[in-house]
């Protein structure tokens, strides 16, 4: 989605090509609206043994459960927002204990940034964009069918939400579940 408006001197933005694309850019200061994907950070928290997982309250995949998650604002680090939405939507203060993977898709403007992590203190409780918050043991983790009519996000989030928690059972039971996808 681009803004009719230049975003600096409020002039009608125009078209150019610019390192072989046409990007949308402002004839009268010269401002080039560059679209990246925003910087989510999200946390496979172990507490008491379990994973905490919360009910997505929100597009995308609402109604899910799903490892919490949020965006990275400017003003602080990747592990710092991770640690903070956690605490922020579950409750939970958080120690991060290494990556499970980055994930990005051509078609879907964020980009996720895994950790696994493990609870330090706090309360359980469900907070922003959670309905609830709950946690599983590695034999009862929730069976969720695929999206039917999702966005190319809520599909690829799906996707992200099974690879990641595939990947904390398979870090917790290495010899009952092996891991099914490499990073
Ligand atoms: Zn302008």
């Amino acid at each position: 989605m681009t803004a009719a408006f230049c975003s600096r001197c409020a002039a009608p933005m125009a078209s150019a090509m610019l390192g072989g694309k046409q990007r949308p850019q402002c004839p009268a200061c010269g401002f080039v609206a560059w679209r990246n994907p925003a910087p989510v950070g999200m946390a496979l928290i172990e507490h008491e043994d379990r994973l905490v997982l919360i009910r997505r309250s929100t597009a995308p995949l609402a109604d899910y459960w799903a490892p919490p998650a949020g965006y990275v604002e400017c003003g602080e680090s990747v592990p710092a927002a991770v640690c903070r939405e956690a605490h922020e939507e579950c409750g939970l203060l958080i120690e991060l204990d290494g990556l499970v993977g980055v994930y990005s898709q051509a078609d879907v403007d964020v980009l996720i940034v895994a950790y696994r992590a493990h609870s330090t203190g706090g309360e359980l409780a469900a907070g922003d964009d959670a309905s609830d918050a709950r946690l599983f043991a590695v034999n009862e983790l929730p069976l969720q069918p695929p999206p039917k009519d999702g966005s190319a996000t809520d599909l690829w989030l799906y996707q992200v939400v099974a690879d990641t928690i595939a990947h904390w059972r398979g870090a917790i039971r290495p010899d009952h579940n092996p891991r099914s996808t490499t990073q």
